[in-house]
């Protein structure tokens, strides 16, 4: 077993035998910022989410099985270069694109935080340190994917978008937005990486109708506190100014209500404890 890299989440083992081992930690990462601390748990919800929606999915993934609560073997693959984003809400960066007057929306969008789309929307972005959006041409044009492979990831991104939108709608979740990443094996497309709430957005039914959508029941949790407390807008300075911006230290009650809230929504989506 040969030590391959250790990502924001993951550590990555080469088992040398056309698999990978993946490790999920506890850490946690907002806005492209490491913390010092760790989410309890997170790492066996991430993992032991993952395998619930590898099992549920159609469709070629590269899970072999899932060897313990925090690891899981996967085959290894040629990833492609692009995060295949689906958005069914105005939310997160497109939201913030869109104020800007840089994302075009579909058509009957009502502009406001948080509506739903009219449809899911395919709004991919590269794989660099800091996601760019990348809309068709320029993907196209910078070599990331073929035409083919292109139209074969959106509406394959798509399709899993909305079968887990609908399994998250039946435990009493709304699936925001999410984000997938694919590789090439035996000459196809086949789903990689991890699914689980790092890499979408669940907010409550409930809460929505009565206008809470901060109720999240994801990152969003880290993401919100680091808006109210400023240092969302501090990272963007520092980042303007050429300067590495330092994590903050997160509260103990943020910490545990995203260990409550991860937990929660594992075991409410899964129907089983974790
Ligand atoms: P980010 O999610 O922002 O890319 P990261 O790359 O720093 O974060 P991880 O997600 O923990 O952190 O790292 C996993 C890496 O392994 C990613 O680069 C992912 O594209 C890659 N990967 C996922 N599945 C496979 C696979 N089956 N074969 C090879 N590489 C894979
Ligand atoms: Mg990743």
């Amino acid at each position: 077993m040969r030590f391959l890299n250790s990502g924001k989440v993951k550590d990555v083992y080469d088992l040398e035998d056309g698999t990978l081992l993946f490790r999920f930690s506890d850490r946690v990462s907002a806005y492209d910022v490491k913390f010092a601390q760790t989410v309890p748990r997170k790492g066996e919800v991430l993992c032991k989410f993952a395998q619930y929606w590898f099992d549920k999915l159609p469709g070629p993934n590269h899970l072999v099985e899932r060897t313990a609560d925090t690891e899981m073997v996967v085959r290894r693959m040629e990833m492609i270069p692009m995060e295949c984003v689906v958005r069914g809400y105005l939310y997160g960066s497109l939201m913030g694109r869109y104020r800007k007057g840089s994302a075009v929306l579909p058509e009957g969008t009502r502009p406001v935080l948080a509506a739903r789309l009219p449809r899911p929307v395919f709004d991919p972005t590269t794989k660099s340190e800091h996601d760019i959006p990348v809309d068709r041409g320029t993907a196209l044009r910078d070599g990331l994917v073929t035409e083919r492979q292109y139209d074969e990831l959106e509406s394959a991104s798509i399709s899993i978008y909305e079968r887990m939108s609908a399994v998250a709608e039946g435990a009493g979740f709304i699936l925001a937005d999410l984000k997938l990443e694919f590789g090439v094996l035996d000459g196809g497309l086949c789903l990689g990486d991890s699914i689980g709430p790092d890499e979408y957005r669940l907010w409550p039914k409930e809460a929505y109708r009565e206008g809470r959508t901060q109720e999240a029941y994801d990152k969003q949790i880290l993401r919100d506190w680091l808006i109210e407390e400023g240092w969302a807008q501090r990272f963007e300075e520092d980042r303007a100014a050429g300067r590495d911006p330092g994590p903050p230290e997160i509260p103990s009650g943020i910490i545990e209500k995203m260990t409550a809230r991860y937990v929660s929504a594992y075991e409410r989506i899964a129907g089983r404890d974790l």
